[in-house]
């Protein structure tokens, strides 16, 4: 039986198998990832590119994008860890990594608030990180910037 599968919702691994190469990853570092023989990945990626309709890998990973396959496996902040527990998982490392730096910012939010809306100290001027972004008042030229090394 050859029926085609176009159209077919794709099952998780193939889900993470795009996502993994919408990354740049090859079937060998996929399969690392995924704790997956290299030939499995393969499989995913054709079975993927087939349900999809499309004629590429790259076509696969543009037509997932699209339809928002692909956001579904974000992953590292905030929504990738409500994507998480809204699937019913325990959200991944990087998940919960993000998470608490998201809750932490949310945390320096409200003391920010309490303090009357002052940024704090510890946040850096827009451009002031590179030297690139803000343009420095002509009168500082005549105070040389302080020599980092001295
Ligand atoms: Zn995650």
């Amino acid at each position: 039986m050859r029926a085609t599968r176009q159209g077919l919702p794709l099952v998780d691994r193939e889900v993470q198998v795009l996502a993994l190469i919408a990354k740049g990853g090859s079937y060998a570092e996929i399969a690392v990832e995924l704790h997956l023989a290299r030939a499995s990945v393969k499989n995913y990626a054709h079975s993927a590119i087939k349900k999809l309709g499309a004629r590429s890998q790259a076509h696969a990973v543009h037509l997932a994008h699209l339809s928002g396959i692909l956001r579904r496996e974000r992953h590292g902040d905030h929504a990738g860890f409500v994507a998480h527990t809204r699937r019913g998982e325990e959200p991944c490392g990087a998940c919960w990594a993000g998470e608490r730096e998201y809750r932490a910012e949310l945390r320096r939010k409200r003391l920010q608030e309490a303090a009357g809306g002052r940024l704090p100290a510890s946040e850096p001027a827009r451009g002031d990180r590179d030297g690139r972004g803000a343009a420095r008042p002509p009168e500082r030229r005549t105070t040389p910037p302080r020599d980092p090394a001295a």
